[in-house]
């Protein structure tokens, strides 16, 4: 069971989505407007949230980024109407961890929520320094750097960059980086490796341009995957 908070403001959205998450045994608050989410999530602590980005009242964007600040350890799920990746790119930028376009199965949103929430329990990794070039991963405490500097990124960010550089020059599946980033069973659309893959990209030579140094060159391998190129 976990606590969860639903913002939507969509009666017949947020009456199936309540209903369905509590018949899974799950604690779940649901509102409307983005008022009563930062409310709620000054009140009390939630280890999931489900936002709609179309609110009513509030900008969906600003609410996620002042949720990701009240709740650093929250995981961020965004709703959005219409598959857009510039809705999706912003959300994630925001704060939040993952999205979900409308309209989704039940099926599917448990199944995520599961994926999400079992690995904010798992054990710590053994601590491992992995380094290419000037960017330094620290799987153990989940830090990045470049050129000495830290670089600021998401789980899923960090889980993608990690996966890649254990493996430099080698070539890494879509199915293969879904698996081990996301969840063995994820039937979602894999669009999200692509969305995170460009933040990550976007992160890494902000970071290197900032510090003059080279960030590492992430290849896309059309219809198989992606490749960290060796030093
Ligand atoms: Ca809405």
């Amino acid at each position: 069971m976990a606590r969860l908070l639903i913002v939507e403001d969509d009666v017949a959205i947020g009456r199936a989505v309540h209903a369905g998450l509590q018949a899974h045994s799950h604690d779940v608050t649901w509102v409307q407007t983005g008022a009563e989410a930062l409310k709620a999530v000054r009140d009390e602590p939630f280890e999931l949230a489900l936002l709609d980005l179309g609110l009513p009242d509030l900008d969906g964007v600003d609410v996620c980024r002042q949720v990701r600040a009240a709740q650093p350890n929250c995981v961020i799920v965004i709703l959005t109407a219409r598959d857009e990746e510039i809705d999706v790119v912003v959300g994630l930028e925001a704060g939040a961890d993952d999205y979900l376009t409308k309209p989704f199965r039940l099926a599917e949103l448990l199944a995520r929520i599961r994926a999400h929430l079992r690995r904010g329990s798992a054990a710590p990794a053994p601590s491992r320094i992995l380094q290419l070039g000037a960017l330094q991963v620290d799987t153990a405490a989940r830090r990045v750097r470049l050129g000495g500097r830290e670089v600021a990124l998401r789980a899923k960010e960090f889980d993608l960059l990690a996966r890649l550089v254990a493996e430099p020059g080698t070539a890494v599946s879509r199915d293969v980086l879904m698996a081990d980033v996301w969840d063995e069973n994820w039937f979602g659309s894999t669009k999200t490796l692509d969305v995170h893959l460009s933040a990550l990209r976007r992160k890494l030579t902000a970071a290197a341009q900032a510090c003059g140094e080279r960030a590492p060159d992430i290849v896309t391998l059309r219809g198989v995957g992606y490749r960290v190129e060796a030093e």
